[in-house]
């Protein structure tokens, strides 16, 4: 998985391509999508009361709102998860354009969950930042998000404002956005910034797992810069300039308040969680982090990943990757997948999250700082086998729009939350431009 947790960084050098397996996983999860969650003892905890009949009713009504709204995801790796399956001679063999096997995105199943709007990630390892190539690295994603469209000119469209996003709704057509996750390819040259812009990029998160030239991360202690380097504060003001939207997932929790002092324009936090839920994890958003985020009309979007929402299933997931490091084992090893069954077994399982429990992060955020700064990031493709159960893949949005439902949160709250909020900030970036 891409999005890792702390632990288990050991092996840097091969972040790349080897953390965006699946990993260790505390429970299997089903291969196929699954309908709503049905009323385990767990999910009695998180999810509203109602009978089979009324969440027949709740989903029908989901299933119409998420046609009839907006929604936008601030974070899907699609483009990532197409490198890894390229042909030897590099031909992409997945069509996301048609139902495919695996993956947690494609047309028909996004059709299915009302998504209109996904940010595709332009997601480039943290290992570039040494080897070299990032730039390269980053316009060949873009090109491969480019091709997804060429497939199905009629049912896509690349979205570089609000309105285009609008347009593609109004016309039947799903919008693909770019957002750059690592700012590693602008390599020390803002001219490259304007390059990525003038290719569509739309949002830059400025960091990945590891201190960059422009931003320290939440997840690496070495705490280079003590936030924002120098060159961080000129790409802050370019991005500003430019109309490029700040992504403050994945950074420091000192480059944060670094960029919201710099920016003169609101941000966004394209996936990141409630820090509240998972306490002392730098790398979801903490109350007084979100109240400043909000203050300055900022959106945090919400990751749905089992490990962002419930702190059981990050601490066992931690533990079981402290285990395999010790061990000097990895999980994508039949020794060590052997050893994780043979270590779960002697311990209780844990569940993934519930669709329940994502709602408690959307609804702790309101009742921070009110319906317009949240929106969702899923983090769709970049996760592994660590979703929560009924928040599989993109077919699934309606499972949480009724659990907000029976909440009792109405359309107008639900439109803010599922895309509206983060159009606005988009939009309020393009307004803040120069020229
Ligand atoms: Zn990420």
């Amino acid at each position: 998985m891409k999005d890792r947790l702390r632990v288990g960084l050991a092996g840097f050098g091969l972040l790349g391509l080897l953390a965006c397996n699946p990993g260790a996983r505390p429970r299997p999860a089903a291969s196929t999508p699954q309908p709503a969650p049905a009323t385990s003892p767990e999910d009695q905890v998180h999810q509203a009361p109602r009978s089979a009949d009324e969440h027949a009713a709740l989903l029908a009504r989901a299933g119409e709102l998420a046609r009839a709204l907006i929604i936008v995801d601030g974070h899907i790796d699609v483009p990532f998860r197409l490198e890894k399956t390229r042909a030897p001679g590099g031909a992409i063999t997945e069509d996301v354009t048609r139902a495919t096997e695996g993956g947690d995105f494609d047309l028909p199943r996004a059709r299915a969950g009302g998504l209109n709007a996904p940010f595709m990630s332009i997601y480039v390892p943290s290992s570039y930042e040494e080897r070299g190539g990032a730039t390269e690295f980053a316009d060949r994603l873009i090109d491969s998000v480019e091709s997804i469209i060429a497939r199905a000119p009629d049912a896509l469209a690349l979205a570089r404002t609000p309105a285009e996003v609008r347009e593609h709704f109004q016309a039947g057509k799903l919008s693909l956005a770019l957002g750059m996750e690592n700012g590693a390819p602008l390599a020390g040259d803002l001219a490259k910034l304007a390059h990525f812009h003038a290719r569509g990029v739309r949002y830059i998160t400025l960091t990945h797992s590891r201190d960059n030239h422009i931003s320290d991360s939440s997840f690496d202690d070495a705490r280079t810069h003590g936030g924002l380097s120098e060159f961080g504060r000129q790409v802050v003001a370019e991005m500003n300039r430019l109309g490029v939207i700040i992504d403050v997932s994945h950074v420091s929790d000192e480059a944060f308040w670094q960029v919201l002092e710099l920016s003169r324009a609101p941000v966004l936090a394209s996936h990141s969680s409630c820090r509240r839920f998972t306490p002392g994890w730098q790398r979801n958003m903490s109350d007084e982090m979100i109240r400043a985020l909000a203050k300055a009309g900022g959106v945090i979007m919400i990751n749905f990943g089992s490990s962002f929402i419930s702190d059981e299933y990050r601490r066992r997931r931690e533990a079981e990757q402290a285990l395999l490091e010790a061990e000097g084992l990895d999980d994508d090893s039949a020794a060590g997948r052997a050893r994780l069954e043979a270590w779960r077994a002697e311990r209780p399982p844990v569940d993934f999250a519930s669709v329940g429990q994502v709602a408690d992060h959307v609804e702790h955020v309101i009742a921070l700082v009110g319906v317009d700064h949240v929106g969702l990031g899923s983090d769709f493709d970049g996760l592994g086998d660590s979703l929560p159960t009924g928040l599989k893949d993109v077919s699934m949005y309606p499972n949480l729009l009724a659990e907000l439902l029976a909440r009792g949160h109405d359309d107008d709250e639900l439109a803010k939350i599922a895309g509206e909020n983060a159009l606005r900030v988009w939009d309020a970036v393009l307004e803040r431009a120069a020229g």
